[in-house]
């Protein structure tokens, strides 16, 4: 019998025969395990989409990337230095709004193509405006410093509620709240010894009322009814009727929107005989290196332009 010989192969045989068979359950298992994590990973990014916030125009815009420091981009509809009013949304626009999980607004009154787009694609629940409820005839509520500051902190308070843990940026917050306090301090500083024969102006559409009110200042009359870019010309009696104005309530300056046609502001102060109109913007800020690029830049910068007109006679 060769038993004792076959034997010993058969022993061998039989640890590298349980050897071949055991490797592989030992690898399926920890494959298996590998590609289960794997999976759930994969699940988890499926269930939990990239942010992507999208605000109207340069100014909530700059505050939502303030809002959320380095973290993430904020989308921006409105280009820098444009026209706010009269804005359409183009097929890009739509799209980033279509993919955005929240979308920021400064109030329905001064953006409404985007309110109707939030209305007819039933996006009300993704949408946060700064300045939801109407709060005058005059939507510019970030003119005034301590009103910016309040929309800053609704929209500071209702992105760290909507946004996922760590997102949301303290560190520029703060240093965004610390800005606004110092550019209102500035602003009072400024304009506080002004005479009062020195306080008072026509603007082209209403946007100036909370920047007045807060420093004391008084808008005579606008030359438009509204911001809108089909706003009609004056009237031939609305015209000589800010002439009056102009004579009785001693008016210094004719305040225009930058970029905007000023050829009838320039005929009203010629015919007036005040000094030509100034040109501010305190709607849009500007290509980033350049003054005005941010709200506190921009903020200073018509201040000290205003400042100036105020004074001259
Ligand atoms: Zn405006």
């Amino acid at each position: 019998m060769q038993i004792s010989g076959t034997g010993t192969f058969n022993y061998c045989n039989y640890v590298a025969s349980r050897g071949f068979i055991l490797l592989p359950i030992v690898l399926r298992f920890f494959l298996t395990i590998f590609f289960a994590i794997l999976g759930l990973a994969q699940l988890g990014a499926q269930t939990t989409p990239p942010i992507r916030i999208v605000a109207s125009f340069t100014i909530p815009h700059e505050w939502c990337q303030v809002a959320v420091g380095q973290s993430l981009n904020v989308t921006c509809l409105v280009p820098e230095k444009s026209e706010l009013h009269g804005f359409q949304l183009s097929a890009k626009d739509a799209q980033s709004l279509d993919r955005a999980s929240l979308i920021i607004g400064m109030s329905p009154d001064l953006e409404p193509w985007l309110a109707a787009w939030v209305k007819a694609n039933h996006r009300e629940a993704k949408a946060i405006w700064l300045s939801p409820a109407s709060p005058s005839a005059d939507p510019h509520r970030w003119t005034d410093p301590q009103e910016a500051l309040k929309m800053l902190e609704a929209l500071h308070l209702a992105l760290v509620g909507r946004l996922p843990p760590g997102v949301a940026s303290p560190q520029t917050y703060e240093r965004q709240v610390a800005e606004m306090k110092a550019v209102d301090q500035e602003l009072r500083q400024l304009f506080g010894p002004l005479p009062e024969d020195a306080r008072t102006m026509i603007t082209q559409h209403p946007n100036l009322s909370w920047f007045a009110k807060r420093y004391g200042l008084r808008i005579a009359d606008t030359i438009l009814a509204s911001g809108s870019a089909e706003a009609a010309d004056p009237s031939a009696r609305h015209y000589s009727n800010l002439l009056t104005q102009i004579r009785t309530q001693q008016v210094r300056v004719i305040i225009t929107d930058e970029g905007q046609n000023e050829a009838l502001a320039r005929r009203l102060a010629k015919d007036a005989g005040i000094p030509a109109p100034l040109a501010l913007s305190f709607e849009y800020l500007e290509p980033r290196g350049q003054e005005g690029d941010t709200w506190a830049s921009m903020m200073r910068r018509n201040a000290r332009r205003l400042h100036a007109a105020l004074m001259t006679r």
